[in-house]
């Protein structure tokens, strides 16, 4: 990999729906590409650039730690000169399980660790004593999860029964089986007296007993006397503490209904043990450090002055300050990084790359806005800004004018979606982007209009006392049959708002961008539920077998089973993918592809886009299925794409297309822009409109001010995220947004319409 050139060239590019595109990278510059979603913008910077600097790294370690590497394909170019090593930045979830926090990914937690052993008092000894991941830290009762496994007593227990009368709802320790009579037969107990009314000591001798007490029982073996055991003890000694793995299904399902997870009671869950948590430093000790938000923790350790304990103190405030100035303040170090949304991950893995000492590196970036308030995306921009200086070459996908105003470089593909597109339409600075007469030219230069005539509420639909994560007691009318965004800076509420309202009204439709569980060769086609039709009519046309049209059946090409690629193995090589020479890429037999319907093959309908298969096609079914992919915005995705190549806000869109043409439904979607291009924003508000106009309730989080504007009601939450968040600054319409006081997004609304 050759450092000498000052920018990094492609040549002849022709991943995916690239015309041959060659294109100069300034190296030590920040460059953003544009253009509307399906325009090649990905294919140029994932599937070419990122893809060839992480091959070339990997041919450079041996053939043993190859071997464990993923396998990189070369991409499709002439040639791809001058790359540095590519770190890719995205939005896909952090990996994680409950042990990985956010204080873990970022490091502060070992910062804080170090400060504690060296200055907390007493000390618990060395920084691993402050690890809930290490055993001389970790609370023993719970492993340093925070959480354990306990019985739920609200369900074993019902405390208006008397024993006589049932009070023990767990089966076997019932009344009447051979455990429960220990209960009722009790001298000590009075089997009529309901629970409920038991003195303290009783009610002790229920759970736990008393040493020495004994009771009566009868079975099938006569009646004998035994030692007495409370009922807790039982429960424990016979379900908690054995491997529930070791008894019937049945056994095992009975428990699990009485079982309760709750935070561990022995570290309230800290996670740490005793000498860990007695370890304090200005009163606090390290679990409380981590259970505040950010911002409050970064008061706390500047108010640290002991002169040895300061430098440390300060290191942690910097990384602080790094997360606190991506937006993120309102987090708090204990967070497990498996609740982060998308773009709250992204921004953390950044934190951690801003730390790093690396520089000549490429770092690229997958719309790094996604999630963030118009509020918060100049610090983004300062954080891209300082990677650039550190030396490296940062790229970025990017629809936001923000963003795309501070690149060093613009490039501008299009000027359309798939095969009409795969172009450089523009190459320059943002001003001359925004004067050219590019579509994005064209949508910077224009200005955010708001709605001034809003629909009318056709009912309205609650949610009361909200309270969960930082709400406080929030009750919100959201109007029935109307547009409603929810907004807010980023850790505001929304989510959680959007949450509690969708759990009142379990009836909603939710369109979210979570993966699609499905096969491998999932396409559009068979999503939508196309397929089948359009292999009854080839079979109806031709007089085949209908099975003969699937590429997962006896009608795929023998060569390769249907996938239209081969892999070739190469030993102590990268494997080699090369399009199926049998096929050529078609995944069908010749026989099938000599079957036709208006001169097209089943392989020619799989490689149209919908706009195109509509030409075809006059099956009612067929025809508005293809209209839904098109009224999505996502007429550039020909029949026969694998999904596992879709983004989650293409996911987002395909998921509605099978969910559109409803009346009188609530529709819940969470910022529906993510991947859109401006001038694709004003195609999703039409179809957001044409949903309202059928009788439906459409609910958005967004932060987009174009859609935000567009709405017919707008909830802000605010004023700042986390504990200075939770609350409703504003409900209203769009045009009353716009004299809001004390909104932030009321104040970047009059900045959009200016
Ligand atoms: P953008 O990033 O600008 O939204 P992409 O580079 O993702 O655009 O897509 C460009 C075109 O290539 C689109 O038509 C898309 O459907 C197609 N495409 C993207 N990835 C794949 C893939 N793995 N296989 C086939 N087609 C793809
Ligand atoms: P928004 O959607 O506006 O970004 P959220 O609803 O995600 O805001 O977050 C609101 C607050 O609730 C923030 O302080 C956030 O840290 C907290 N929060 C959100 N999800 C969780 C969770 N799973 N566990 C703990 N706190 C959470
Ligand atoms: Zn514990
Ligand atoms: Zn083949």
């Amino acid at each position: 990999m050759s450092q000498t050139s000052e920018f990094i060239t492609i040549t002849g590019a022709g991943e995916n729906n690239l015309k041959d595109v060659s294109l100069r990278i300034p190296k030590g510059r920040l460059t953003v590409f544009t253009g509307v979603s399906g325009s090649g913008k990905s294919s140029v910077v994932f599937d070419t650039i990122a893809v060839e600097s992480q091959r070339q790294l990997a041919e450079t370690f041996t053939w043993f730690v190859r071997s464990r590497l993923p396998k990189y394909e070369r991409p499709h170019a002439e040639a791809l000169e001058h790359l540095t090593p590519a770190i890719v930045v995205d939005q896909r979830p952090i990996g994680g399980h409950s042990r990985s926090t956010v204080g873990t990914m970022t490091d502060v937690s070992s910062v804080l660790r170090v400060l504690f052993s060296r200055h907390g008092t007493p000390s618990a000894g060395p920084a691993t004593a402050y690890s809930f991941n290490d055993p001389s830290g970790m609370c023993p009762a719970c492993d340093g999860l925070g959480r354990t496994v306990r019985p739920d007593w609200d369900r074993i227990l019902d405390p208006d029964r008397s024993l006589a009368e049932g009070a023990v709802r767990f089966p076997p320790f019932a009344a009447g089986t051979w455990q429960g009579q220990a209960y009722t037969n009790s001298d000590e107990l009075d089997p009529h007296k309901p629970v409920r009314e038991f003195t303290a000591a009783e009610r002790e001798f229920l759970m736990r007993g008393r040493p020495g007490s004994k009771v009566t029982v009868s079975g099938t073996g006569g009646t004998w006397t035994t030692e007495y055991e409370g009922l807790a003890d039982r429960f424990e000694r016979l379900y908690l503490k054995r491997d529930l793995a070791g008894m019937s299904q049945r056994t095992r399902d009975t428990v699990r209904e009485f079982l309760a997870e709750g935070v561990c009671a022995a570290c309230g869950g800290a996670r740490l043990n005793e000498a860990a948590l007695a370890s304090r430093i200005g009163g606090r000790s390290i679990a409380d450090c981590a259970r505040m938000q950010v911002t409050d923790l970064i008061a706390v350790l500047r108010e640290i002055d002991d002169p040895v304990a300061a430098p440390i103190a300060r290191a942690a405030v910097a990384a602080l300050e790094r997360i606190e100035r991506i937006g993120l303040g309102y987090l708090s170090l204990d967070r497990e990084t498996t609740t982060l949304s998308g773009g709250e991950g992204q921004r953390l893995k950044t934190v951690r790359h801003l730390g790093s000492s690396l520089t000549g590196m490429t770092y690229i970036f997958d719309e790094p806005s996604v999630g963030l308030h118009p509020r918060d995306v100049h610090r983004l921009g300062e954080l891209l800004l300082r990677l650039r200086d550190k030396g490296n070459t940062v790229l970025v996908v990017e629809h936001d004018p923000d963003v795309i105003a501070l690149a060093d470089h613009v490039v501008d593909m299009g000027p359309g979606a798939g095969t009409g597109g795969g172009r450089v339409v523009f190459e320059g600075t943002p001003d001359a982007l925004a004067a050219s007469g590019t579509l994005t030219g064209r949508c910077l230069r224009r200005r955010t209009a708001v709605k001034d005539t809003v629909r009318e509420a056709v009912g309205e639909l609650w949610v009361k006392g909200a309270r969960r994560h930082n709400l406080r007691e929030v009750t919100v009318r959201f109007p029935a049959g109307v547009l409603t965004a929810v907004t807010g800076v980023a850790g505001s509420g929304k989510s959680t708002l959007v949450a509690e309202f969708t759990a009142a009204h379990g009836d909603a439709v939710v369109v979210d961008q979570s993966s699609i569980g499905i096969s491998a060769r999932s396409t559009p086609a068979t999503y939508l539920g196309i397929m089948d039709t359009v292999r009854k009519i080839f079979a109806r046309e031709t007089g085949a077998e209908p099975g003969l049209f699937s590429f997962n059946s006896e009608g795929a090409c023998g060569t390769c089973e249907g996938r239209g690629i081969m892999y070739t193995d190469l030993a102590f090589m990268d494997p080699v993918t090369t399009t199926c020479p049998a096929c050529e890429g078609r995944r069908f037999k010749d026989e099938v592809l000599r079957l036709t319907v208006g001169g097209h093959s089943v392989a020619d309908v799989l490689e149209m886009t919908a706009e195109q298969a509509l030409d075809l096609f006059d099956d009612t079914g067929v025809r508005r299925r293809l209209r839904a992919l098109r009224d999505v915005g996502l007429t550039y995705l020909t029949l026969g794409q694998p999904l596992s190549t879709l983004s989650g806000g293409e996911r987002q869109r395909i998921k509605l297309a099978t969910r559109l043409h409803r009346t009188g439904a609530v529709y819940v979607l969470d910022e529906p822009t993510t991947g859109l291009h401006m001038a694709d924003v004003d195609g999703l508000v039409a179809l957001l409109d044409r949903l309202v106009d059928a009788g439906n309730t459409v609910l958005v989080v967004e932060h987009n001010l174009d859609v935000v504007a567009r709405a017919d009601w707008v909830i802000d939450l605010g004023p700042g995220g986390g504990r200075d968040g939770g609350r409703v600054v504003f409900e209203g319409t769009p045009a009353q947004l716009l004299e809001a006081e004390g909104s932030f997004t009321g104040q970047h609304l009059r900045r959009a319409v200016r």
